[in-house]
């Protein structure tokens, strides 16, 4: 029997498999023959675009009940490494570690949340940029309510200058925030998000801090305050923005109850997470892949969505996804034609 494996079940994996399925039944060829395997960190596909809605259940579809209807196996596990040349890879599960082999391989493993190396950051910082972590930020607004009033009660920093820090801002005012302010590190014009967004939040009576930066988050299991620079914009950096530099001696301190961090994501290091050196990578981290054929550098070996593009949206992965499964119907109309000789 021969294997298509595909990794990740976000949009680009589902898409890449499914349609995959597809073609296979386009083919006559059964699952006996060739079987599909999608391989995921959790059982469910995240649809990361509904994290801010009151009620996340819906965000969260149990992977099996689009996968089995039309006969995709399924993985609950990571990514260990790669070997192409053995078209294998190694699967960590909770129990066990598999070895598979694979004939077409798609990696569709997404983009991770950025991490800068900010003291404090890791503990009690909030995101909203994976389920689980907008669950854990909705139970630690319940608690607020019960806190007695104190300086800085009741106030919502948010870091960012995105479409996700503006989210996040009027959703904090809409939950009676008692006052919400935005940090970003450029000015106004500067700023990645809606010009629109901004003024909407301005007018609903968020706090814009331009040109500052947390430097240090301080508090043990809740957040109490930061420590935030000053930042000055300098000469353009390699992408033509200017970059933000830290002012000398311009620290204060930021009161807050409540800190979100929304400050994007960045491809994973592929390459050295699959112990997969021969991968390449571009200068953004992102997989060099041919996007006519979706295919990387490693024959067999495709790749779609954010892994290739960085963060980016939900119509690219859905498509790259869809065109990763028609290279790999090429490889499948291969096979129909030898069967049919063979015949
Ligand atoms: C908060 C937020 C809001 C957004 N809002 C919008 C929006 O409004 N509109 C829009 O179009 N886009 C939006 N996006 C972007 C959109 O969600 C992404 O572009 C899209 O999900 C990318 O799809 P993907 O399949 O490439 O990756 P993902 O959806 O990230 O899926 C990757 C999958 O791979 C799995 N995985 C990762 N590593 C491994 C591994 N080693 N082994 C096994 N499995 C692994 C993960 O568990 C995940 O299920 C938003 C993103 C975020 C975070």
């Amino acid at each position: 029997m021969q294997s298509i494996i595909v990794i990740g079940g976000g949009f680009a994996g589902l898409w890449a498999a499914i349609g995959a399925a597809r073609k296979l039944d386009g083919c006559s060829i059964s699952n006996e023959e060739i079987s599909i395997t999608l391989i995921n960190a959790d059982p469910y596909h995240a649809i990361r675009v509904r994290n801010y809605e009151a009620d996340l259940d819906d965000a969260r579809v149990p992977l099996d009940d689009v996968l089995d209807p039309v006969g995709i196996k399924r993985i609950e596990g990571t990514i260990v490494d790669i070997k192409p040349l053995e078209r294998r890879l190694t699967i960590r599960m909770a129990t066990e570690t598999k070895t598979v082999s694979y004939d077409k391989l798609v990696l569709a493993s997404g983009s991770q949340v950025r991490l800068p190396p900010i003291s404090g950051l890791h503990g009690p910082v909030f995101n909203v940029d994976t389920t689980n972590e907008a669950e854990r930020l909705n139970r630690h607004i319940a608690t607020l309510s019960r806190l007695s009033d104190r300086p800085g009660g009741n106030t919502v920093v948010v870091i960012g200058g995105g479409d996700t820090a503006m989210d996040c801002v009027r959703t904090s005012v809409r939950q009676n925030a008692k006052s919400v302010k935005c940090l970003y590190r450029r000015d106004k014009e500067n700023m990645p998000g809606s010009a629109r967004e901004v003024a909407n939040a301005e007018e609903e009576g968020v706090e814009f801090i331009w040109l500052s930066s947390p430097k240090k988050f301080l508090g043990a299991n809740k957040i109490e305050s930061l420590i935030v620079n000053k930042i000055k914009l300098g000469n353009p950096d390699e992408s033509g923005r200017k970059k933000p530099e830290i002012q000398k001696d311009s620290e204060f301190n930021l009161k807050a109850d409540m800190v979100i961090k929304a400050l994007g994501f960045d491809p994973e290091n592929l390459p050295k997470l699959f112990r997969s050196e021969d991968l390449q990578v571009t200068k953004w981290g992102t997989l060099k892949t041919d996007f006519d054929t979706m295919e990387t550098n490693l024959q067999g070996v495709f790749a779609a969505g954010d892994i290739i593009r960085g963060a980016s949206l939900v119509v690219w992965a859905i498509r790259d996804g869809r065109e990763a499964s028609i290279s790999i119907e090429r490889y499948l109309k291969k096979k129909s034609l030898q069967k049919t000789k063979a015949a």
